[in-house]
């Protein structure tokens, strides 16, 4: 089965798009939360997504908007976009979102938005805190997003080791547990503002990581239109 992984598409369809068309014809789309929040197009994402029949999992944005978590503990400019994405959302966006859960597992893969054993709010950026969430997940693999940098974290003989995950790199499954990262498609923080997607052939065992031009200063444009603060529309370019 191919599947597409996306997370932290941040209501940014321009960039959704742009990694839909890249990836082609899959069999699957998994969606690992932060959905909306940031972006200028909440509903349009959330419209893409439900017909394609993705299986996704809520993140700490979407649980805000949904005001299932408070906001106090968000940054300013996170916190803006929440309320005002809160206040743009339709009945039915609100709905396809309420009805996610925060993890899921399909096949030998455990879904979830920043770790298995805190999906809304760790962000796994240390071999350490990875290590601690391998025995969080019943599959074998666990797919997470949260931090916004695509990489692997893979359990090796006790050990943990970070693999990168560059443009066009892919990585062998095998027994040895991973944790692996997509990256964000709606807003990169690793300094390349190119939307982050992930490529699964679960027959092959195989993860492939790839990076998609989309037209960042149409984004950028609609943020500016709108009530939202502009420094999220600088930070695309920059891709942080
Ligand atoms: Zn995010």
């Amino acid at each position: 089965m191919r599947v597409a992984v996306l997370s932290d598409i941040h209501s940014n369809l321009h960039a959704l798009d742009a990694a839909l068309k890249a990836v082609g014809p899959v069999d699957r789309l998994w969606v690992l939360g932060d959905i909306v929040g940031y972006g200028p197009h909440p509903n349009e994402v959330v419209e893409r997504l439900a017909t394609a029949g993705a299986i996704a999992v809520q993140g700490n944005h979407d649980a805000a908007v949904l005001g299932r978590i408070p906001t106090d503990t968000f940054n300013d400019l996170a916190r803006e976009a929440v309320e005002w994405t809160a206040g743009t959302v339709t009945t039915s966006t609100r709905g396809w979102l309420a009805g996610l859960p925060e993890k899921r597992s399909e096949g030998a893969f455990t879904l979830t938005h920043g770790s298995p054993r805190d999906p809304l709010w760790e962000y796994l950026i240390s071999s350490s805190a990875a290590g601690l969430n391998m025995a969080a997940f019943e599959t074998t693999h666990c797919l997470v997003g949260h931090t916004h940098y695509p990489l692997t974290f893979r359990m090796d003989a006790g050990r943990v080791d970070i693999l990168n995950a560059p443009d066009g790199g892919h990585l062998d499954l095998d027994e040895r547990r991973c944790i692996l990262n997509p990256g964000s498609v709606g807003q990169p923080r690793d300094g390349d503002p190119r939307a982050c997607v992930m490529l699964l052939d679960t027959a092959a065992g195989k993860a492939e990581w790839h990076r998609v031009e989309y037209p960042v200063e149409r984004t950028q444009q609609a943020i500016r239109k709108l009530p939202l603060p502009g420094a999220l529309a600088d930070r695309l370019e920059m891709g942080r």
